[in-house]
């Protein structure tokens, strides 16, 4: 366990909880949620899980004008909703960017400057009174498709969500592999195309500057959806992004890769010419496997993972 968690297990927080919630009936008869915790650029979704079921879901747009102080109080207002009816036992969290994970603070957002350096884990914990533990997204929907989707017996994983932005996460011995200052699996702004076009990070010619879809609308005019429906444009589409999973195959030998977020989401028309364009590239020279497939648990990966976290 992260010394950053056990010192929020060992600091009392658990035991704060339960002074706070005795003579709750449903703290008395045992029944504990686990408060699961997504936040997306363009949406944030929210779920309650009990023995392993989600029994509460919801899923807002993002009002990015509103920065940090209004995601905050609309996570705060929906957790102080549910818990007229549930206790929470703990809480996990999967931002959409950097996250310090020793320090359990958001590092930056690429969108939103008032992320920069936020405790949003502690702040979790002060508010609602339970024990929070947080992640980057793609760590923690890797994590959720290695437990509970289709990375289940694949280890290690490399989960890749390929959506408004690209992040990625790996996850070797059933644990996220976050290096050494939580900036591992960001596969996202490796070079695919050396002098290409400016990234949002800085750099040019980032696998997510040339494969991401907040990128491709802006470029082609279209939304990454009606790109993906245009297959001359998927085979041209496949070759930077196999230019980017093959440095993980090539580095990692990943057991499976598992593609999830909105673009991961075509199905055959972009896993078939993937494969083939992998197969291109990577000569028979090399033994690694090409198992590359979708997310099994849709937009739900994150939920699934911070469940995961949460009582990691
Ligand atoms: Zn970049």
């Amino acid at each position: 366990m992260p010394a950053g968690i056990r010192v929020l297990l060992d600091g009392g927080a658990i035991g704060q909880s339960e002074n706070r919630l005795a003579g709750d009936p449903q703290w008395e008869n045992g029944i504990m949620s686990i408060l699961a915790i997504d936040i997306g650029g363009t949406k944030f979704s929210m779920a309650l899980f009990e023995d392993g079921q989600m029994i509460r879901h919801e899923t807002h747009a993002t009002q990015r004008e509103g920065g940090r102080e209004w995601m905050v109080e609309q996570i705060l207002s929906i957790a102080r909703l549910w818990r007229g009816s549930n206790s929470f036992e703990s809480c996990g969290i999967g931002f959409g960017g950097p996250v310090d994970f020793a320090a359990q603070r958001v590092a930056l957002s690429t969108h939103v400057d008032t992320w920069q350096n936020f405790p949003l884990a502690s702040c979790i914990q002060d508010e609602l009174g339970v024990p929070a533990v947080i992640d980057n997204d793609a760590n923690v929907g890797g994590l959720g498709e290695a437990r509970y989707g289709a990375g289940a017996g694949y280890d290690p994983l490399f989960y890749m969500t390929l959506s408004t932005g690209i992040g990625g996460g790996l996850i070797a011995g059933g644990n996220i592999y976050r290096g050494a200052d939580s900036y591992a699996g960001e596969i996202g702004h490796t070079t695919v195309r050396p002098g290409g076009p400016l990234c949002l990070c800085g750099a040019c010619g980032c696998l997510e500057r040339m494969c991401a879809g907040i990128w491709m609308e802006r470029d082609y005019g279209k939304t990454a959806k009606e790109l993906m429906t245009d297959p001359a444009f998927v085979l041209r589409y496949v070759v930077d992004l196999a230019i980017g999973l093959k440095s993980v195959i090539m580095l990692l030998n990943p057991a499976r890769i598992v593609i999830g977020g909105g673009i991961g989401k075509a199905g055959d028309r972009l896993f078939v010419p993937l494969r083939a364009e992998l197969r291109r590239q990577i000569t028979s020279w090399s033994r690694a496997r090409i198992d590359v497939v979708p997310a099994a648990l849709g937009d739900d990966s994150v939920l699934w993972g911070a469940l995961a976290l949460a009582q990691s």
